[in-house]
């Protein structure tokens, strides 16, 4: 029997992506906090548990000796949606075996990864559950499974769900170990949990596996949420859940009251918070319950920080696809859905809320506080060519109508055992491959380009960008936030470095931006030129002629009006 006292335990994060929850930095999920709270709630001490990453593991090889010598080693992780990281390159299954070879106690894997695990983590594969030569794999929630064995003295433990004051109880007391985070703790963003499972069964989804949703209460949420701002924590996305909108009623309608109670009790426990967005919202819900949906998404909106995204599974807009996969959502239903939000919560700091949604020469320079996205997924049962139409079809109704959309996100499915999608497989979506590589080509020219363009023209500010890589002689770096926009920056900067940037230009998914308020006497030629009016010789004639006392004596002989970019006013963060 071993003592949890003595216990040492090291718990690896190989990253988490399921339909309704994040875990890839610069997010940290809730499985390695919780496990941290069942292990201390099991009477194992904070200071015998080692956190770490993959990505650590990688880059530091020494810390495998935790690995190695640890009385349990814990892995958390699974993919059971494909995606491309640019913080973080989640394990693959090769590196996760040698975990369990080089684990000398007791190895316990869990996570989604009991839902299965492809040959790699990418679209269009199928997936099947394997041990990967672990001790024990948690095929109930990894946080039970870890406290059970730990009870235990190792022996074992039965697979089992967790109940709402075991959640409530280890979120707070596992807080702690975010401080281990290797992004901790300006560059850290924590996913909150409000409930798992979901009213619906579509085809390809893992999670109706959770069953139908069960909330944890706003006093629960704010617990945690206290507690890890104790801990340093500013950075926060109520991500894992199928539907904020339905928070805290019957499993299906708003209740905008427990939405209010939430939103509001967190920004009282964490008055410096510097994100609170929010992660899938199923447009059945406003469109059941328009009135009622309303009200919750404006209370969100007056809470939440800019650029919050809505994230819609309209997954497709074709008929025939919907009603094989057991989609619950029509085009037309998402389309009203995307209307709502538009009006309810399309509105930009500095401005009236019922002038949403705005955008063009009058809106302010701030991203929206909250506007929908919409996900699409290919390779579902019964698709066909004219799926490809009808799809860019309804994204190009809601730019030709006047709506925004913060993001589009086009994916292809992975079949997983134990959803409908089983029997299909990857079949249609590898059948279907140079189609979807020219409809999505279509897709971020004709829609993504001008609707980004809307959402966040030229002079639009975008607080605390983190600086994260160079590539071709520019620095690449985001928001912390749910679905932040890539923003390059001319020039090769420093990275880790967090500044303030005004977009100047835009791709398909990205924009391109140059420090805020850019500094007319220090300001580079790439930077200058990047302005949108400033051509080779304008930048040049602002070089020779330095330095200025202020704008005006910078005589640029161009009607263009600099100070949306160059200015002497500080930036209000805080909104
Ligand atoms: S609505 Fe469908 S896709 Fe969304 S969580 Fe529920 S089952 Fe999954």
């Amino acid at each position: 029997m071993t003592d949890p006292e003595t216990l040492s335990v090291t718990i690896v994060d190989g990253y988490v992506d399921e339909p309704a929850h994040f875990g890839v930095p610069p997010y940290i999920s809730t499985y390695p906090r919780y496990a941290a709270g069942a292990l201390v709630d099991a009477g194992v001490p904070r200071d015998q548990i080692t956190y770490h990453t993959i990505d650590r593991l990688r880059e530091q090889p020494d810390y495998w000796r935790d690995v190695d010598e640890a009385d349990l080693m814990i892995y958390l992780g699974g993919m059971t949606v494909p995606g491309k990281y640019v913080g973080g390159t989640p394990a693959e299954p090769d590196e996760v075996r040698k975990l369990a070879w080089t684990a000398n106690g007791t190895s316990l894997m869990g996570g989604p990864v009991k839902f299965g695990v492809g040959e790699e983590n990418a679209g269009a594969t199928e997936t099947e559950r394997q041990d990967l030569d672990f001790d024990f794999v948690a095929k109930g929630d990894v946080e039970a499974a870890v406290h059970d064995l730990v009870d235990s003295g190792l022996e074992g433990f039965n697979n089992r769900m967790r109940d709402l004051d075991e959640v409530s109880r280890w979120a707070q007391e596992g807080a702690f170990i975010v401080e281990q985070h290797p992004n901790h703790p300006a560059h850290l963003i924590c996913e909150l949990e409000t409930s798992r499972g979901c009213a619906y069964r579509c085809s390809f989804c893992t999670e109706p596996l959770y069953g139908n949703p069960e909330f944890r209460p706003p006093p629960t949420v704010v617990g945690e949420v206290d507690a890890l701002s104790d801990y340093g924590v500013k950075h926060f996305r109520i991500g894992r859940q199928a539907d904020i909108l339905a928070y805290g009623g019957d499993g299906e309608a708003p209740n905008p009251d427990a939405l209010r109670q939430l939103y509001s009790g967190i920004r009282e426990v964490a008055p410096d918070l510097e994100t609170l967005h929010l992660d899938n919202m199923n447009p059945i819900t406003i469109v059941n319950w328009p009135e009622r949906s309303r009200e919750g998404i404006r209370i969100i909106a007056e809470h939440n920080t800019p650029g919050d995204t809505a994230a819609f599974g309209l997954e497709s807009a074709d008929p025939v696809v919907q009603e094989e996969n057991n989609l619950n959502v029509t085009a037309e239903e998402c389309f009203e859905a995307v209307r709502i939000v538009n009006e309810a919560a399309g509105w930009r700091p500095g401005e009236d809320p019922a002038d949403a949604p705005t955008f063009g020469d009058g809106a302010p320079r701030r991203l929206p506080k909250l506007l929908p996205g919409i996900n699409l997924l290919h390779g579902l049962k019964g698709e066909r060519e004219e799926t490809y139409e009808r799809n860019r079809a309804f994204l190009q109704r809601v730019y030709d109508e006047g709506y925004m959309l913060r993001r589009i996100n086009i994916r292809q499915v992975m079949a997983f055992d134990g959803t409908d999608m089983s029997d299909t497989g990857a079949k249609i979506a590898n059948d279907h491959k140079q189609l979807f590589k020219r409809y999505k080509k279509r897709v971020r020219e004709e829609i993504d380009n001008p609707m980004l363009e809307r959402v966040a023209p030229p002079g639009t500010v975008l607080p605390d960008v983190h600086l994260e890589y160079h590539q071709d002689g520019t620095t690449f770096g985001r928001q912390l936030g749910t679905y932040p926009l890539l923003v390059g920056v001319p020039g090769e900067r420093e990275l880790g470095r967090t500044i303030d940037v005004a977009v100047v230009d835009h791709g398909y998914r990205s924009v391109t931006g140059v420090p805020y308020p850019l500094d007319l006497n220090a300001a580079s030629m790439n930077e200058l030129t990047a302005i949108p009016g400033i051509g080779d010789s304008t930048a040049g004639d602002i070089v020779v002629n330095r330095p200025y006392d202020s704008i005006a004596d910078a005589d640029l002989g161009t009607a263009f009006d600099l100070s949306q970019f160059v200015t002497t006013r500080s930036l209000e963060s805080a909104d």
